[in-house]
């Protein structure tokens, strides 16, 4: 790292400030969300205040690898709480760092408010992830392919280790020492209770490795197409990370790609468990040495890992697709159903999420399923009425898995649109509100369940970088 300050911004404004959050982390609310709170993330630190560096990582991009580092982040400090423990603050967009390469250090507003919505609606919806404390508003103006507003992005995060992190270590260091004194450092932060216990590496890969099959459990079930899983921004901790060009599914198609850049489809919707094992791979390399005293040994050990991935996520799957469809015992016929069920979807272009959303409706009620189903209805009803406490038992799990609301991509543009054009923030307010609390329905919000009109054409993103 480089101890690195934050430019001073000429007008910080408070522009969002997330109550909850710092509640949560046992934060001063009254002191932060204010003037004074908005020119110390706008970067005037005050006597005694923290000593904020820039952290150094590297990373394969799109399978290249290269030197990277936080070229418009610095880890303002770290706060502790009972209640969330050690978590690093940094601020997004305060400056140029010594890693900034031609970068402007700068973030503009529209893409750190997306950050703000999306990180919220993956914490609603249960799934691990990095939050944003507030969104600063810089007074400066931003270069991108127009001119734009700058912000700061306060982030909070169990921390910023990332694979990236230690393939860092382990390419621009010579010998296993930096890698081992990283691995030291994330066990002691993360898994304290592997310090002093032997294996305790291979046990440490093995608990990143069950973090990411989580992650990717979660982002499979409701539709989350991250973007860029660049092995830079796959956090150890299995926390989401980096929102840039990230977007939720509608229509189900397993080569959903949102990202303008990602011509290719590296990172479409369907591909993200096997990029997260080879993101993984990448990680395993850099512990080879401290895998084993023997390099044979070592090798052996990270292949099963490795392997190891991939057969609990497909196990993590299915678990997740019975609960989605309210299978509560398992049984062999599962697979043939929840298959021929994403066939169906498929075939039809059906909406991912309202899918599910109408089957679990349809139990117990009479509401419609979509008609396209109705061949592959009948099978999955008998299946769920033959189960002890049938359709209220699935009802139950269904609930739980299927989300109502998504922060569905033209409802997130209306939004940024509204905050970054007119400067009203009430509509972000509005969204992330209902979002915050995602599995169930409020009457007067169904606008919010409705898909993009398939007129409107592909969705495209962008990394705003
Ligand atoms: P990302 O695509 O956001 O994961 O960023 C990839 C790399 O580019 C990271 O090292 C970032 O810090 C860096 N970067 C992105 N935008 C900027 C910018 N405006 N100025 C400097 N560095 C940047
Ligand atoms: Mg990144």
């Amino acid at each position: 790292y480089k101890a690195t300050r934050p430019d001073v911004m000429p007008t910080p404004r408070m522009l969002i400030f997330n109550e909850g959050l710092a509640v949560e982390l046992g934060l001063n609310v009254v002191a932060l969300n204010s003037s004074d709170g908005a020119k110390f993330f706008g970067g005037e630190i005050p006597e005694g205040g923290p000593q904020p560096l820039a952290q150094a990582y590297a990373g394969h991009q799109s399978a290249n690898f290269t030197m990277l580092g936080d070229g418009r982040a610095l880890l303002y400090g770290e706060h502790i709480s009972p209640a969330a423990g050690r978590v690093d603050i940094p601020l997004k967009g305060a400056g140029q760092t010594a890693f900034s390469r031609r970068g402007d250090g700068r973030a503009a507003l529209g893409p750190m408010l997306r950050e703000y919505i999306i990180s919220e609606a993956m914490h609603g919806l249960g799934i691990p992830t990095t939050r944003t404390l507030a969104v600063v508003g810089t007074g400066e103006d931003v270069y991108r392919q127009e001119i734009q507003q700058g912000a700061i992005l306060v982030r909070v995060a169990r921390s910023h280790l990332r694979v990236g992190t230690f393939e860092y270590a382990a390419a621009f260091h010579k010998g296993p020492d930096m890698v081992r004194e990283l691995a030291d450092y994330a066990i002691k932060r993360h898994h304290e209770d592997l310090v002093g216990t032997e294996n305790k590496y291979v046990e440490f890969a093995r608990r990143v490795i069950a973090a990411q099959v989580v992650l990717m459990t979660h982002w499979m079930r409701v539709g989350f197409v991250h973007g860029v899983m660049n092995t830079d921004n796959m956090a150890i901790t299995g926390e989401s990370i980096d929102f840039g060009p990230c977007a939720f599914m509608d229509r189900y198609d397993p080569s959903t790609v949102f990202s303008s850049i990602d011509r290719n489809g590296r990172y479409a919707f369907a591909r993200q468990p096997e990029i997260a094992q080879w993101n993984l791979a990448r990680f395993l390399e850099t512990l080879l040495p401290l895998l084993h005293g023997d390099q044979h040994e070592g090798l052996r050990i990270a292949n099963e890992l490795v392997t190891s991935f991939m057969t609990d996520y497909s196990r993590a799957w299915l678990g997740m697709m019975r609960s989605k469809l309210g299978l509560i015992e398992a049984m062999d016929a599962d697979e043939r159903l929840i298959n021929d069920l994403h066939s169906q979807m498929r075939t039809s272009g059906l909406d991912y999420n309202n899918t599910f959303l109408a089957l679990t409706r349809s139990l117990g009620s009479e509401a419609p399923f979509p008609e396209d189903l109705r061949t592959w209805v009948p099978a999955w009803r008998d299946r769920v009425r033959a189960q002890p406490d049938g359709e209220n038992a699935a009802l139950a799990v269904m609930r739980r898995s299927n989300p109502v609301y998504i922060p569905r991509n033209h409802f997130v543009e209306e939004a940024l649109t509204a905050a970054d054009t007119r400067g009203d923030f009430e509509t972000i307010l509005n969204l992330t509100e209902i979002l915050r609390d995602p599995y169930v329905g409020r009457s007067g919000m169904e606008r919010y369940e409705e898909p993009l009109p398939a007129e409107a054409g592909p969705y495209r993103t962008f990394c705003g970088t």
